[in-house]
């Protein structure tokens, strides 16, 4: 080795950077050893294959596997040939609960998933005849060969398949071509829904990982989100590359939000500046880019979203005045009937753009932001319900009626701040951002140009004091272990109680001591989940359920908890309505099971907090 131009750069490499990488403890050296491998074993043409394979997260070339947990464990033990009765089926099927081997890699699909391949791989269990197959055709241990290209391929394949005997097939093919080693860093590769997003834990950031590579990589990709381009381009790692802006078409990362604590501190962060406060709209950050007929509405992970595109273009076509543009903003749902912002469900989809990037043929995130609000006046012909703007003294502050709260304004001492964050607080938002009116728009900053103040939780109005009747396994750290509970009202006449799921808000202490009271009233819903005892209404057609259940009321222990008090209208459960973001506050070890909120008391609770 040596010589990166005359061998296809292989897998097998790969895995012992990464299994290298994990290993070390300290950043340089995981930074070096990176860049040792780019400089000596990774052919330039293979520079793409290699980096989307260290930061899938950021890789748009290839759609979505279409795999959920179920899905990919079906596929891999058909794949792997065992029956999908045996133990090691069901255990692969139950990946969230410990099982009798589960050990430390319980509620890790990947990991679980891994230790089977890691058998079959190795031969330590001959799980069925064809996986005896699978193993002659193998040479034990030692790599298939495989190189990056053709790992690509194969997962390219894998997203492109859509049927659950194709997906298996490639499993196949990939458990022929590796050996137990690939085979884990592949699974850990796969998109899942129990993680949040796909991540090697190699403990080296992204940033890290484009600077080794090329010193203009992480600003060419701020600007493009093109991981391929980003590669392709600074192919010659010598060269460096000209500043890029951005362009109508390409997603660009968003400008992002510094966290602070109180309204004093954001007043002194931004000490002499012309400031804006802003409603942070609880909805989801999107960008518009026209151009021309065409349409884009890419999410702050810069996926493309046709779906708005299409049920948006009228109004794009005929309310934005210029031909080529982008929009940043949020993305909420309009109540037409209340002519209000709705919490989700059925109605109309409405754009709030803060702010403008581009406008005809010049991309405009140099100008700042008062000038920029300007544009976006000029550009944008705001419709109700629909497309509107956010800039202060006009756009969405025009469409108020008397009495509803203000969008934006311009503060001009820390008061004003103070009484906007309390304005929106009562007015249920989710709090406010601060902008520097003469700063730039940059990609994927969060220096402290846009400040964003929430408050730290809102409280009901008084505690509300229910009973634990379920728990649900973790996953990660807390892997086969309750990690969150159902918990449920009393229903007074017929002493039933209604369940609603709740997990964070207890110390890791608190929380074992709560489950290491309960494990013994602990009754395990197994594979399918089986119906709730009869104290317990839950509503029949949800198939919400929780891991195990509490074996009667009386066994159990009493939860406070605090929710944001925009209750939402429940269809999973059978209480007429759930909690937001409810919180665990404290565990009342001292109040018996009976004295648990009823379902009344909570009803009145709701309608008083809801003014109804
Ligand atoms: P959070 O979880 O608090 O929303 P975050 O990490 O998603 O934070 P931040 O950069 O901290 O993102 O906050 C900015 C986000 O707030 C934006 O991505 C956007 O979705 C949202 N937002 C809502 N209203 C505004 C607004 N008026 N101006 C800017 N961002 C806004």
């Amino acid at each position: 080795m040596g010589d990166n131009t005359d061998t296809d750069t292989k897998f097998s490499v790969m895995c012992s950077l990464f299994t290298w990488m994990q290993k070390t403890k300290t950043s340089t050296k995981k930074r070096s050893k990176f860049r040792k491998f780019i400089d000596t074993y990774c052919k330039p043409c293979d520079y793409f294959s290699a980096i989307r394979l260290i930061l899938p997260g950021l890789d748009r070339e290839r759609g979505s596997y279409g795999l959920k947990e179920s899905v990919l464990a079906t596929c891999l033990v058909d794949a792997l040939g065992m029956s999908r009765e045996s133990e090691d089926a069901l255990r692969l099927f139950n990946w969230r609960k410990a099982g009798p081997r589960a050990g430390v890699n319980a509620g890790n699909f990947a990991l679980v998933a891994a230790e089977y391949v890691n058998w079959a791989n190795a031969g330590f269990h001959a799980i069925s005849s064809f996986l005896a197959q699978v193993l002659q055709r193998r040479q034990g241990m030692t790599s298939g060969g495989l190189t990056i290209k053709e790992l690509n391929e194969l997962l390219d394949r894998l997203a492109s398949s859509e049927n659950r005997a194709e997906k298996t097939s490639v499993l196949s093919d990939l458990i022929k071509k590796t050996n137990a080693q690939e085979m884990k860093w592949i699974l850990l590769l796969c998109p899942l829904p129990s993680l949040a997003n796909t991540d090697l834990k190699l403990g080296v950031s992204e940033k890290s990982i484009f600077h080794e590579f090329h010193p203009d990589a992480e600003d060419l990709f701020n600007v493009t989100c093109d991981l391929k381009l980003v590669c392709e381009k600074l192919r010659d790692r010598n060269q460096r590359h000209k500043r890029q802006d951005i362009e109508v078409g390409k997603p660009v990362r968003p400008q992002l939000a510094m966290r602070v604590g109180n309204a004093n501190t954001a007043w002194k962060k931004l000490h002499g500046k012309e400031v804006v406060v802003e409603c942070k709209f609880d909805g989801d950050r999107i960008q518009i880019h026209k151009n021309g007929k065409e349409i884009h509405f890419f999410s702050r992970n810069f996926l493309d979203h046709p779906e708005y595109a299409h049920s948006m273009s009228d109004v794009i076509m005929e309310n934005i005045l210029v031909d080529r543009c982008i929009l940043d903003g949020e993305m909420l749902v309009w109540d037409t009937s209340m002519n209000c912002f709705a919490e989700f469900g059925s109605n109309q989809e409405i754009d709030v753009a803060f702010d403008i990037l581009y406008v005809g043929d010049t991309s405009v995130i140099h100008q700042i932001l008062k000038e920029r609000h300007e544009l976006l006046r000029k550009v944008v012909k705001p419709i109700k319900g629909r497309l509107e703007i956010l800039v202060p003294n006009g756009g969405l502050n025009d469409h108020r009626t008397s009495g509803e709260p203000r969008w934006s304004l311009i503060a001009y001492n820390v008061d004003d701040v103070e009484r906007f964050f309390k304005e929106t607080i009562e007015n249920r938002d989710e709090g406010i951002v601060l902008k520097d009116l003469g700063s730039k728009w940059e990609p994927s900053d969060r220096s402290g140009k846009w400040l964003k103040l929430k408050p730290d939780y809102v409280r009901a109005g008084s505690d509300l004091d229910v009973l634990i009747i379920g728990g649900y396994y973790g996953s990660g750290r807390r892997g086969g272990e309750v990690a969150q509970f159902l918990v449920g009202l009393a229903e007074h006449s017929t002493s039933n109680t209604y369940p609603r799921r709740v997990g964070t808000g207890l110390s890791d202490e608190e929380l074992d001591s709560v489950v290491t009271k309960l494990k013994p009233y602990f009754r395990k819903n197994e594979y399918p989940k089986k119906a709730p005892p009869n104290f317990y209404q839950v509503t029949n057609n949800s198939k919400e359920r929780p891991d195990v259940w509490i074996e009667s009321p009386e066994k159990s222990i009493i939860l406070s908890i605090t929710s944001d008090i925009r209750t939402i209208r429940s269809e999973v459960f059978a209480a007429p309505y759930s909690l937001r973001f409810p919180r665990i506050d404290r565990v009342r070890y001292d109040k018996p099971w009976h004295e648990c909120l009823d379902v009344q008391s909570f009803v009145e609770l709701v309608h008083s907090n809801n003014g109804t």
